[in-house]
């Protein structure tokens, strides 16, 4: 305390106009407590707060310092994994729906006795593409049965993104599961047949019909159904709360339960339930967030917005 107290009276005292001779030991003596009083300072201050930035839909990678074991990160009053990577330092992953409203939101570091930083996660509203396409009536206006039909798959898929999977595997996947030209990107607005509806939450990747789908992250199957507006459709749940889903396929190569590897075939492409052509629709979810299935990548693919992009 008293170190603090000599250095709080510092400036004053330099401010002076003279420090004469007999002075010069006083003034050595200050440097030194200065000196020290930074020291203890470095050692008890918290660490400085990190600020990590993320745009709608991407899946953010952060990480910090802690020597010691059971640490948790909470984001969106969620919790996420983490990784130590030896040395102290961890490794923590946060999904950013697509919808999350821009601002400023708290991550928080914890272990079962306290704190160990908190941080802040500022999330940027996303540029997605407007996307209009035209079906066939059947396809855009439903009668009751149909509707029916339409909200029981969708309540079966949603409950597929919060089936646990004991798996840990790395949070990267290897490897988009066709190659070809993105046709609908992430996070367009779409309008099907001049009508408004909801964003999509994954890409739609345009390929020939027939085209092996492979696995880009070894998992286990939770789902394979026959969906109106979806067609064949399988998803993967690959552990940490890392769901993907693929759909439209002409035919699946899989059943629910089955554990597949890396590579593994999925199904082949089609354009079974509402497409307009040949196309794979990949959707990740994370922790139910809707993220965007390229920040998974090892190195994410940005895909450019088109002519008709939203300002
Ligand atoms: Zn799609």
């Amino acid at each position: 305390m008293q170190a603090n107290k000599r250095i709080a009276c510092l400036p004053c005292e330099f401010s002076k106009s003279t420090i004469s001779r007999s002075e010069g030991k006083r003034e050595t003596d200050m440097k030194i407590s200065l000196l020290i009083a930074f020291v203890l300072s470095l050692w008890v201050t918290p660490a400085m707060a990190n600020e990590w930035h993320a745009t709608q839909g991407d899946v953010v990678t952060m990480e910090t310092s802690y020597t010691g074991n059971a640490l948790t990160l909470t984001c969106f009053g969620k919790s996420w994994p983490l990784k130590a990577l030896g040395r102290g330092k961890w490794r923590g992953w946060v999904g950013v729906d697509l919808k999350k409203k821009p601002g400023k939101y708290n991550i928080m570091w914890k272990t079962a006795k306290g704190t160990v930083a908190n941080d802040f996660l500022l999330v940027e509203k996303g540029t997605f593409r407007i996307s209009h396409i035209e079906v066939s009536k059947k396809m855009a206006v439903f009668d009751k049965p149909t509707l029916t039909r339409i909200r029981t798959e969708v309540k079966a898929l949603k409950a597929s993104y919060k089936v646990a999977v004991d798996a840990s595997p790395d949070m990267v996947m290897h490897s988009r599961p066709v190659d070809g030209i993105v046709s609908t990107p992430f996070g367009a607005q779409r309008f099907v047949n001049g009508e408004p509806r909801s964003p999509h939450s994954g890409i739609d990747i345009a390929v020939p019909a027939g085209t092996i789908i492979k696995a880009p992250l070894a998992g286990r199957v939770l789902l394979v159904a026959d969906m109106y507006l979806n067609g064949k459709t399988v998803a993967i749940g690959h552990g940490n709360g890392l769901v993907s889903v693929y759909s439209h396929m002409q035919a699946t190569a899989v059943k629910k339960g089955d554990w597949i590897e890396t590579g593994g075939k999925i199904g082949e492409v089609g354009a079974t339930g509402r497409a307009t052509g040949p196309h794979l629709h990949w959707g990740v979810r994370f922790n139910n967030a809707r993220v965007n299935p390229d920040s998974m990548l090892p190195k994410p693919v940005k895909t450019t917005p088109g002519k008709n992009a939203a300002p």
